[in-house]
């Protein structure tokens, strides 16, 4: 055989193993959702549990930037209303306010060789956005074409009631729960949590508590997660980004409009943005997301498939794929984006100084040090002065274990209240008040019982007009009671 021949025959040969090898990663991988049994309905009164997430709305438990504004009776009275919608957890549980208005529940187990799990929400809430425009205003709070509308609806105090609704439902069926459960509520989540949750695991650490689970906010139950995947899916976060906010600053030595200097301080500023903004940072495939793939991929469409199981041949293309979205970009690669820009005295005039904040959610196993080292390298101004701005927590969480018995539990209980849904483990975007329970446990999770729909995913985190449907709502509640049925509560003795 001449060598050309026998180069063409090594050519084919390599490129039918290489086939074989992308089909047989796309076929072979079976799906890893468990089957689970839808559970019998939580048998809840809707008017009841309406009119208290609308009471609870209603106050305004606000966490405003400036101390000032804080105003700590909003909460007294919150923890009143709460008081008097759920006798029953006040009579049986335990409640401690910590760092004057957050609340530690303890519902005392009767096996004290189990370990405790612990459920979290926060009681407090953004200030109100501007509401031109809003059909509902943010913190009045109403029901109304079969939704109850209002700031917290979303974020976060569904969860709150949620939890609450379910214990008091518990306590109704003379439930008993065989381990401890802790409900933690933190009054200053949206300031960094500082006061709230991070003094709450401060006195469980002080006690000796070791946690099974923990559970806390995170992502909602969306649609078209990923192409090709039809199903709506629950991602369960088992690590989060940190948040990092870095201040950019120039000063010149100013002048006059009439004889501008060559570079004035908003321009060099302007062009360091630019830059930056065009150097993302780079692609990077962390196991949170490598794993969300591996439950999801078997779930895909036939061409998904074979892109999406073969990242080993596939990476740029799929790559470049999930950062033409935001929500798919943020989950593969830090990311950055100035939201303050400062600068001017008035038409007239003109600054010597400007200044800007990037805000940069950094995916784990990225450094400040090195974050900040980059946006100096990128910037390549030495008039422009970076550094970070005071940080308010450690960098980084650590992974938690997706064969642990937390998992498994929450990952039951989703596929039995929500049974069209996909599970998977995932990288909650956002920073939680959970990372400060990290001394406690090894197992953190972060997950929103809600379905969010395509009409409510631009209220979601943060925007005007939040609202949740009644149905939505119920099924947070049914979530709740079901996941504390799951985790070795005993009904009816
Ligand atoms: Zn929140």
């Amino acid at each position: 055989m001449e060598t050309a021949s026998i180069i063409l025959l090594i050519i084919i040969s390599g490129l039918l193993v290489i086939a074989a090898v992308v089909l047989l990663r796309a076929l072979v991988p079976s799906s890893v959702q468990t089957p689970a049994m839808p559970a019998a309905d939580g048998s809840l009164d809707t008017k009841s549990l309406s009119r208290h997430l609308l009471q609870a709305i209603r106050m305004q438990t606000i966490s405003h930037q400036e101390k000032v504004q804080y105003k700590g009776e909003d909460f007294t009275y919150f923890h009143e209303l709460l008081e008097m919608n759920f006798p029953l957890v006040h009579a049986s549980l335990s409640r401690e306010k910590v760092w004057e208005y957050s609340l530690l529940y303890t519902w005392k187990g009767r096996d004290e060789s189990m370990k405790p799990i612990l459920l979290m929400a926060h009681l407090d809430v953004v200030p109100a956005g501007p509401e031109n425009g809003s059909a509902h205003p943010d913190l009045d709070g109403r029901i109304a074409e079969g939704y109850i509308w209002g700031k917290g609806t979303l974020d976060d105090k569904y969860a709150v009631l949620g939890i609450l609704e379910a214990v008091e439902n518990l306590l109704q069926e003379g439930c008993t729960p065989l381990r401890t459960i802790y409900l933690a509520f933190g009054h200053d989540e949206e300031m960094g949590g500082l006061g709230g949750a991070f003094h709450i695991a401060s006195l469980l650490h002080a006690r000796g508590v070791e946690l099974e689970f923990v559970l806390d906010e995170g992502t909602p139950i969306i649609n078209d997660i990923l192409p090709g995947i039809s199903r709506p899916v629950a991602l369960v976060g088992i690590a989060e980004k940190a948040n990092l906010y870095v201040e950019l600053s120039v000063e010149t030595g100013g002048g006059h409009p009439i004889m501008p200097p060559q570079d004035s301080a908003i321009g060099i500023l302007s062009e360091v943005l630019d830059r930056l903004e065009k150097n993302r940072f780079p692609i990077r495939w962390e196991l949170p997301v490598r794993k969300m793939l591996h439950a999801l991929v078997p779930e895909m469409s036939f061409g998904n498939k074979i892109l999406y199981a073969n990242l080993w041949l596939f990476r740029r293309r799929v790559g470049k794929k999930l950062a033409a979205s935001p929500w798919t970009n943020a989950l593969i690669r830090t990311t950055m984006v100035p939201t303050v820009f400062e600068a001017g005295l008035g038409p007239k005039v003109l600054p010597s100084k400007a200044k800007a904040v990037m805000n940069l959610r950094l995916l784990p196993g990225d450094h400040v040090h090195e974050a900040i080292d980059r946006l100096k390298a990128t910037a390549n101004d030495p008039r422009v002065k970076i550094r970070p701005m005071e940080r308010r927590i450690t960098e980084h969480t650590f992974m938690s274990d997706t064969n642990s018995a937390g998992f498994r539990t929450i990952d039951r209980t989703i596929r039995e209240v929500f049974p069209d849904v996909l599970v998977a483990p995932g990288l909650c975007l956002s920073e939680t008040d959970s990372r400060y329970y990290s001394a406690l446990t090894r197992s953190i999770f972060r997950f929103r019982p809600i379905r969010l729909r395509a009409d409510n995913l631009q209220r979601y985190v943060h925007g005007s007009d939040e609202k949740i449907s009644i149905e939505d709502y119920t099924q947070v509640v049914w979530f709740y009671k079901q996941l504390l049925l799951n985790s070795k509560s005993i009904c009816g003795g």
